[in-house]
């Protein structure tokens, strides 16, 4: 299809429509906007014919440092909202999160092949630093502004296959921003000066998304009177299966990155870069752990946190130009990306208890199973005023499956 990113929006969509046999129905389905307009949407990404949405919902009760927030969320998954709700809710009762993050600093890196005498070069490049750093002083002076711009910078050798090579790192203080197109402009900027140092070739100039500069943590208690002896022991047998055994862990890792997307893709942060990074740093010592850690206090009472990297932005990227998430940027009130960074740890350790709590007391399927029956309801084809019926029987049945919910709405 040659030519098919100078098309606009509409002209793409008769010709994937054209191509995949769609329906006029299915095709106006695409090109209906929501909060995003077609034509900003356009201009975010490449070869665009349409929008796909997720549905947003509002966390309640969270209280982190003393503030309380409504917290949006963007997700397709049943449940996750109203557990994190319900964590919060129970969290309050003793004070909710306490919440810190680092400077928001991220790591460049530039590789450097084709060097003679790597360990020299790495002398070199280390005696020079506080030049190459100078030269970085005027290239972002928004970032100088807001009191950001370069802290350091680091070189070391690295031993690979293929043989020696030496990686440079520099580390930025990127205020708001996430910090991808301001990391990589710097890197490129001191790339030929580096070469020039060490005799060697720059290949790759990329911002690291293991951001182990750029932490959020949170903590939580969750009292005894509360959550029950019973259900303490039992999320602490949860944890340490979760620590020791992998196949646990992934899952365990999984439960707390549904709140932590949901709020990162709501804001119009980059998913991606965050999920990369946590999983990253949960195997940061050589074996895949937990990101929260659980542990009781002396009057039994039960205590949470969270520790990971989070590449946050409150500006740049798509945190301005998609209406909606700078509308979910409102409803969160947040004045900077530290900010946003201890909500979203804040929601990822309660995301993480509340699966926990539910699977060491009713098991997580119950409150799974009513949202899941009304999807699989909408699937039968139920209609709006169809929908509290048919999940109700299939309830009372203990029969929840897409066979009974077409047979109900068949009327057997
Ligand atoms: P950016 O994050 O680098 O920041 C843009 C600019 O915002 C900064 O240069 C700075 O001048 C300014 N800024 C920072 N704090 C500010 C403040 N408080 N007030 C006003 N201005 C401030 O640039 P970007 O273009 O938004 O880059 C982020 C995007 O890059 C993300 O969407 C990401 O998906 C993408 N990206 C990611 C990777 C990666 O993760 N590996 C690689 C390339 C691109």
């Amino acid at each position: 299809m040659s030519g098919f990113h100078t098309l606009s929006p509409a002209e793409r969509l008769k010709l994937v429509k054209e191509f995949a046999m769609l329906d006029d129905e299915e095709a106006a389905l695409l090109a209906k906007a929501g909060g995003l307009d077609l034509e900003t949407a356009n201009r975010m990404i490449e070869n665009v014919i349409g929008e796909t949405q997720l549905p947003m919902g509002i966390v309640t009760n969270f209280l982190i440092n003393g503030k309380d927030y409504l917290i949006p969320m963007c997700i397709e998954e049943p449940s996750v909202v109203a557990g994190a709700s319900k964590a919060a809710k129970l969290a309050r009762e003793a004070g909710g999160f306490r919440a810190s993050a680092t400077d928001p600093v991220m790591i460049g890196q530039i590789q450097i092949v084709d060097v003679a005498d790597c360990k020299k070069a790495v002398e070199s490049v280390m005696q020079l630093r506080d030049e190459l750093l100078h030269m970085l002083d005027n290239i972002d002076p928004i970032l100088a502004k807001y009191g950001g711009g370069p802290r350091k910078l680091d070189a070391r050798v690295l031993k690979t296959d293929g043989g020696e090579m030496v990686i440079v790192h520099l580390h930025v203080d990127v205020r708001d921003a996430m910090g991808a197109n301001a990391v990589n402009t710097m890197l490129e900027s001191i790339a030929p000066r580096i070469v020039e140092i060490t005799g060697g070739r720059v290949v790759l100039r990329i911002i690291s998304n293991l951001a182990t500069e750029r932490m959020a943590r949170s903590e939580a208690m969750w009292k005894k009177e509360t959550l029950g002896e019973e259900a303490i022991d039992n999320i602490l047998h949860a944890y340490l299966f979760a620590e020791h055994d992998q196949y646990r862990c992934t899952t365990h890792n999984k439960g707390i990155m549904n709140g932590i997307d949901a709020v990162t893709i709501a804001t119009g942060n980059d998913f991606r870069a965050v999920e990369s990074g946590a999983h990253s740093y949960a195997a940061i010592t050589g074996r895949y752990k937990p990101l929260t850690k659980y542990w009781k206090d002396k009057d039994g009472n039960l205590h949470g946190s969270i520790e990971l990297p989070l590449a946050v932005a409150t500006i740049g990227g798509a945190t301005r130009t998609h209406p909606v998430a700078k509308i979910a940027q409102k409803i969160l009130g947040v004045k900077s990306s530290q900010e946003l960074a201890q909500i979203i740890a804040s929601v990822g350790l309660a995301q993480n208890f509340a699966a926990l709590y539910a699977m060491a007391t009713t098991g997580i399927q119950v409150g799974h199973m009513k949202l899941h029956a009304s999807n699989l309801a909408v699937m039968a084809g139920a209609k709006a005023e169809q929908i509290d019926e048919i999940v109700k029987r299939m309830i009372e049945e203990k029969n929840i499956s897409a066979t009974r919910a077409k047979e109900i709405l068949e009327g057997s």
